[in-house]
């Protein structure tokens, strides 16, 4: 603001010693005021004589207080806000901040700005962002997880979020946090670029659909879980055994290990993973059998014929 100028204390009347103001102050409120109502109004009204000079030779001061008084506002609502929230329930109320702060920065003209919902849960993080999505597609959304810990934990929970998002297209850009000395944080920006690719060639830890009505193939990137290297060819001979379903809107997950394939299958039509001789088969949560490695493929086209027939 202009050195010569001092809009507190012309427009406001809050002298120096109060500058700068607290939000009460800038209000024009008691302090540790919390009726909701109170606030509101006074906010209002503040916000009313500010704009009087919106068209002014001050006009960029004039907003700049606008903001700073809509800022005040909103801190001062949080906690009358906060009790209408159930308090296990963080994420309606991250939601509605995002919303609300959109709502502000639409009415100021600004068009070029990018929102970021993170948490320290993956599916916490996925389901803010869905919501988010739902109702603001026309919003790029930055994707992350805080905190998410050190490799390979932190890159797999940031996978198993990335994949959910970014498979139906939510997320414009990414930031993989891991706990890393400074000098190993390329390794963030690698996991990232290698987190994308797997996705979009339909390498992944959990089971995702991608929202189009053909079939769905996904098997995992592998590591050092996998008990016998037949499962790298193995997903690539169920992806061609399948091709003659490619028109149906069918997901089968193939995953390396006994550790995590029976969980990571749930949400499949049909669930493969696989153990050191023998490779297990499910058809929903229903487990059908351990089939040997040679056998398998046979196993698994009567179950997707059966699959058609009963969707057709
Ligand atoms: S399913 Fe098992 S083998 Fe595949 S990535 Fe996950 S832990 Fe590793």
């Amino acid at each position: 603001m202009a050195d010569d100028f001092d809009p507190y204390y012309t427009w406001l009347g809050i002298p120096p010693k109060d500058q700068p103001p607290n939000h009460y102050r800038l209000l024009g409120v008691e302090r540790f005021e919390s009726n909701p109502d109170v606030i509101e109004n006074a906010a209002d009204r503040q916000m009313a004589h500010i704009r009087l000079f919106q068209n002014g030779p001050q006009g960029d001061i004039s907003q700049k207080l606008l903001n700073e008084i809509t800022s005040a506002k909103l801190c001062l609502l949080a906690p009358a806000k906060k009790a209408e929230y159930d308090p296990a329930d963080s994420i309606t109320p991250m939601l509605e901040s995002a919303w609300e702060h959109c709502d502000f920065l639409d009415s100021l003209g600004f068009t070029r700005y990018c929102v970021s919902l993170k948490d320290s849960d993956p599916n916490k993080v996925i389901d803010v962002n869905r919501r988010f999505a739902e109702r603001r597609p026309d919003v790029p959304l930055h994707l992350g997880v805080t905190e998410a810990g050190l490799p390979p934990d932190g890159v797999i929970k940031t996978r198993i979020a990335f994949e959910q998002l970014i498979s139906r297209g939510i997320g414009d850009t990414i930031r993989v946090s891991l706990t890393v000395p400074n000098n190993s944080k390329p390794e963030e920006i690698q996991a990232g670029r290698q987190i994308l690719a797997d996705i979009a060639a339909g390498r992944v830890r959990s089971v995702v659909n991608y929202g189009l009505p053909t079939l769905n193939i996904i098997a995992c990137p592998s590591c050092s879980r996998v008990e016998n290297q037949a499962f790298i060819e193995l997903a690539q001979q169920v992806k061609e055994m399948a091709n003659y379903a490619k028109e149906h809107a069918i997901t089968i997950a193939v995953m390396g290990c006994r550790v995590n394939g029976p969980g990571e299958t749930d949400d499949a039509d049909l669930g493969l993973w696989c153990g050191p001789n023998y490779v297990n088969l499910k058809r929903g949560n229903a487990e059908l059998g351990a089939y040997a490695y040679d056998d398998i493929l046979r196993r698994l086209k009567t179950e997707l014929d059966a699959l058609i027939a009963s969707k057709s």
